[in-house]
């Protein structure tokens, strides 16, 4: 028989797509890499990569950035193309966490059409588990977040002066890299991305609400407390995750 310790380390990526939804400072960025570092998930951000075409001054980074260094949305058919491209590489094919996406609804219609069009069917089926997961916060613990906030440039993670996280000296744990402000984190633009956060994105909730796709969890806690209920939805909404931890334990044990 299997043992209890060797089903809690088992660890399998689930199958499907977990979008996570919530303001700019909600900590969608930081629960899609715990995702990644716990279930291999991978985690598609669009800022990420679009901040990642603006530093290689690619055409569609050069575009980008008109819109996303004063905090306004980047075009829709831009961010879909480059979601497009990610969903289509191979780590992709088992499912990922959209960190940051879709942000309108035009986008969201967009996801639909694609997850179940012919030209995705390689990788996605019409069975595709799918949730979104909507980390709700105030606007004064945003303003908080955001205004601490350093990232580093190169890795992406993301560090806070309030809560003690970044050490001295101001370098990334993971890579030595310098942090950085973000210059969308400056106070005026942080009001304008929490404005069109409302305008553009709270109506991509109502479209999955009113589908009974979306849950919402509160994002002013602990990273590990939000981590861990969204842990405990997916293994709601997954039931193959529970399945596959079951089945791999026990080939593996007899
Ligand atoms: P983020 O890192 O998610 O805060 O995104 C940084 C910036 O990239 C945003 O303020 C937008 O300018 C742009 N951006 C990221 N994702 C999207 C999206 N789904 N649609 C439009 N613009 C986006």
């Amino acid at each position: 028989m299997f043992s209890a310790a060797y089903f809690s380390e088992t660890k399998v990526m689930s199958r499907g797509i977990v979008v996570l939804l919530g303001p700019p400072g909600a900590g969608k960025g930081t629960q899609a890499k715990h995702l990644f570092a716990e279930f291999n998930m991978p985690q598609i951000s669009t800022g990420e990569l679009l901040r990642s075409h603006m530093a290689r001054h690619t055409v569609l980074g050069a575009k980008a950035r008109r819109c996303a260094d004063g905090g306004l949305l980047v075009a829709d058919d831009l961010v879909c193309g480059i979601v497009e491209e990610r969903l289509a590489e191979q780590d992709c094919g088992r499912g990922a966490v959209l960190d940051g996406f879709p942000r309108t609804v035009c986008q969201a219609e967009w996801l639909n059409r694609y997850l179940y069009s012919q030209d995705s069917v390689k990788s996605f089926s019409r069975q595709i588990p799918f949730i979104v997961i909507k980390i709700n916060m105030q606007e004064n613990e945003l303003f908080r977040r955001l205004t601490g906030r350093r990232v580093c440039p190169s890795c992406g993670r993301a560090y806070n002066v309030f809560s003690g996280s970044v050490g001295k000296p101001n370098v990334c744990e993971f890579d030595g890299v310098d942090l950085i402000c973000r210059q969308d984190d400056a106070h005026d633009i942080i009001y304008d991305r929490i404005k069109i956060y409302e305008q553009e994105t709270l109506p991509v909730a109502q479209y999955y609400r009113d589908k009974g796709l979306l849950r919402e969890i509160e994002g002013s806690r602990s990273s590990d407390a939000v981590f861990s209920e969204i842990v405990q939805i997916l293994e709601e909404v997954h039931p193959t995750h529970r399945k596959q931890l079951h089945y791999q334990a026990l080939v593996r044990s007899y």
